[in-house]
């Protein structure tokens, strides 16, 4: 159940932010960022968040940018997954996030809630990963750039009182080819049974997985399989599965078993279709 005596601050500028968690923190009050509130109010129903004041991003203008500079696309952490789908700047995220529940769920889900969300399916994260982005987080330390590779190993590795404020992407990223696939056992909506989303860069194809095991993840061994060109494709597909770097998946959205089949169709798929452009 949530409490009722939670308190709720909506800072204006990422300082502001930053202190006001050491604040509260000190007050012993458990603060912690509130982005769309869809998780943090679900969990607070189910007690499993056990915060004492919300630190609510959405005023802060950084957070809010959406718009290239000269080598960067910028990526508010607290923008909308529709107003992404809308602005659609960065067709890759665009598609993925399209995937991610249903059109009303996604008015209010937003990039960094879905980045840093507990629930481990976090599949926004997929193209950053794929693009070598660069996160923008604020803390104690200040506001510092960071290669997604050094602070991203399954989840986001923030200090306590660090939050995302941006994602930056590479401007020749942004337009290459690239394919998205979202499996699921059933609906229209809801879990992945698997998605795996690829990117066509100068030095073959790269491929990140989300659903697949618990952690969104890119494997660059698993892709030094994919993309050795001196093998049937099918063959390249079996070694890839090989090399998957922790447990498949094996829950209600489907079986392990059932998994590891659908991905290696959905590989084929993906190397055919790239390979071919
Ligand atoms: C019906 C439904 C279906 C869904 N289906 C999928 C799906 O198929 N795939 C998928 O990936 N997701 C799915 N989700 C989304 C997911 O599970 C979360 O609900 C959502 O991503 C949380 O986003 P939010 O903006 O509401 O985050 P919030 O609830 O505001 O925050 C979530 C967590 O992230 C932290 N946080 C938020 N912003 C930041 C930041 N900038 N920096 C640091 N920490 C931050 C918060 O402190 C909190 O711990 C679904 C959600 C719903 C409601």
């Amino acid at each position: 159940m949530l409490s009722a005596d939670i308190e709720y601050y909506r800072p204006e500028t990422i300082q502001e932010a930053v202190d006001l968690f050491q604040i509260l923190k000190g007050e012993n009050k458990r603060p912690i960022y509130y982005s769309g509130g869809t998780e943090i109010l679900t969990l607070g129903r189910l007690e499993l968040a056990a915060a004492g004041a919300f630190i609510d991003i959405k005023a802060i203008k950084e957070c809010l940018s959406f718009g290239f500079n000269q080598s960067y696309l910028i990526a508010g952490a607290a923008l909308s997954l529709t107003s992404i789908e809308e602005k659609n700047l960065f067709p890759l995220l665009s598609a993925t996030s399209m995937g991610i529940a249903d059109h009303t769920a996604r008015n209010k889900i937003t990039l960094g809630g879905n980045l840093c969300g507990k629930i481990f399916y976090r599949e926004a994260v997929l193209p950053f990963l794929l693009c070598d982005s660069w996160v923008v987080a604020a803390g104690g330390n200040g506001v510092k750039p960071i290669p997604i590779g050094q602070i991203f190993n399954q989840t986001f590795q923030l200090e306590e009182g660090q939050f995302i404020v941006q994602l930056l992407t590479e401007r020749n990223y942004i337009h290459l080819p690239f394919v998205s696939i979202k499996r699921r056992q059933q609906w229209e909506t809801g879990y992945p049974l698997i998605t795996v989303a690829s990117i066509k860069a100068d030095n073959g194809l790269r491929f990140a997985f989300s659903g697949l095991c618990p952690f969104p993840f890119r494997s660059k061994e698993m892709e030094a399989e994919l993309n050795n060109i001196g093998l049937p494709v099918p063959e390249r597909v079996k070694r890839a599965l090989a090399q998957i770097p922790g447990p498949v998946l094996h829950d209600v959205e489907g079986s392990s078993e059932y998994r590891l089949f659908v991905l290696e169709n959905t590989l084929n798929e993906i190397i055919l279709e790239l390979e071919g452009e």
